[in-house]
């Protein structure tokens, strides 16, 4: 396997790689432009842009549309949307169902420090159960689910409710394997959320009646029709276009003045990202691990050591310490899906990728290849990047330290206030009136 001679990702990515002829991917050379952009002009470029949408929708209202999951980059996007560029924004947010309590409390105190009006859709629980069995016997994904819904309710309520702008944060695509410039300004495709978001698998690639999945079931998925994107006229911008992003100082900023949660995670160092769900860090991590033989930990190094607060040798050192690691939250995903362990083996056994595992006669995987061999490879001093400052990951105190998180919180307490922190609804001292609250519209 060729692996970056500057980061840690292999050529077996599924965004694909692309290495030039000093051995460096695509991600890293693109992630240069951070460094040499002017992102004062591309934030004026971003206000103009925003100023002539307002000018187009002509009317008062919300101004975009910004899908929030509570954790990932939820609350710096929201930020930046209301306090840097002064819009007004409806926040939407597709329950995936592996909520964790740390995750619910985060995005009531979201809603509620920017005083945002929230669109959830949780979709019923039976059914989803269906979706997600399907999707793992199918196509060897417990995740499709949540990707599917993240990226597609946003553009579903922007068609209803007739708002043309939807703001995301950072396109990953670029970020992690550089398939677009910054300066192509690159906005929300179809296509690209089919291809690359959701492998290749549309809702309407679910139908199927032995499951239990009729064409209406799968319609929470469903991306609307050209004619309808264009009759409202919606468009998705990507602030990581417009803005010098580096995930971990935002994290720190929203910590230090919104309060964010962060919380350790098992299968990696980065504590900030994947609070809010049990299983994206975890088991939906552990199978990308199974089918591509790298992890989460690998994209977090890879993008630290881009930023130049990691060095080649410890991001490959955190791989070695998490990548294997089996997950605790097996069990848990177990017991709502309602299969063995056997039978989940099963639906992953075949999804690994033969360019990086080989089986051996006795049944057992093995890895042809690791980022851990890689280490000393001819011209890594050439293309390395000289380190500028520590990683340190913090983890904030547990808003709720006695209520264990180990089980999927469906809904919670949609606000914070002073008297009641947590994120199950318990009676306040006096039976208080929140001073604030969340408008819920459920589908
Ligand atoms: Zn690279």
């Amino acid at each position: 396997m060729i692996y970056c001679k500057r980061c840690l990702y292999p050529a077996n990515h599924p965004y694909g790689t692309v290495f030039d002829d000093n051995g460096v991917c695509m991600g890293c050379r693109i992630h240069e432009e951070k460094d040499m952009l002017d992102w004062r002009a591309r934030l004026l470029t971003l206000e103009r842009i925003v100023q002539s949408n307002a000018q187009r929708m002509g009317r008062k209202g919300f101004d975009c549309i910004v899908p929030v999951t509570g954790g990932g980059d939820s609350y710096f996007i929201v930020h930046t949307v209301k306090n840097v560029l002064g819009m007004n924004p409806l926040l939407v947010n597709y329950n995936a169902h592996y909520n964790t309590k740390a995750g619910i409390r985060n995005l009531a105190n979201l809603a509620t420090v920017f005083d945002c009006d929230v669109v959830t859709s949780t979709l019923a629980p039976e059914l989803l159960k269906r979706i997600t069995r399907h999707t793992l016997q199918q196509y060897g994904s417990m995740y499709w689910q949540a990707l599917a819904g993240y990226l597609t309710f946003p553009v579903q309520v922007a068609v209803r409710y007739r708002i043309p702008l939807i703001i995301w944060g950072v396109h990953p695509w670029s970020e992690q394997t550089g398939m677009f410039s910054h300066l192509d300004e690159v906005e929300m495709t179809e296509r690209c959320r089919k291809e690359h978001g959701l492998i290749g698998i549309s809702a309407e690639d679910l139908i199927d009646t032995k499951a239990g999945i009729a064409r209406c079931d799968v319609q929470p998925f469903v991306y609307p029709y050209d004619n309808e994107l264009e009759t409202v006229g919606v468009r998705g911008l990507y602030l990581s276009n417009y803005i010098r992003w580096d995930s971990k100082k935002q994290h720190e900023l929203m910590i230090d003045t919104y309060g964010y949660e962060s919380a350790v995670q098992q299968r990696t160092f980065n504590t900030y990202e994947d609070v809010h769900c049990h299983h994206s860090a975890g088991l939906h991590d552990y199978i990308k691990f199974l089918k591509y033989g790298y992890s989460k930990v690998t994209d977090h190094a890879t993008r630290e050591i881009r930023l130049k607060r990691m060095a080649r040798e410890e991001g490959i050192a955190h791989v070695a310490r998490y990548t294997e690691r089996k997950p605790e939250d097996l069990p848990l995903f177990l017991d709502w899906v309602e299969m063995t362990e056997k039978d989940f083996n099963d639906c992953v056994e075949d999804r690994r990728d033969p360019n990086i595992w080989v089986k051996s006669l006795n049944g057992e995987w093995a890895q042809k290849d690791s980022i851990l061999n890689h280490a000393d490879d001819e011209g890594v001093e050439d293309v390395r990047l000289g380190k500028i400052e520590e990683c340190h990951y913090r983890i904030t105190p547990i808003a709720e330290p006695k209520s264990p998180d180990n089980e999927y919180l469906l809904m919670g307490r949609g606000y914070i206030d002073k008297y009641n922190y947590g994120a199950v609804e318990n009676q306040p001292p006096g039976g208080m009136t929140p001073r604030t609250w969340q408008r819920k519209i459920i589908y």
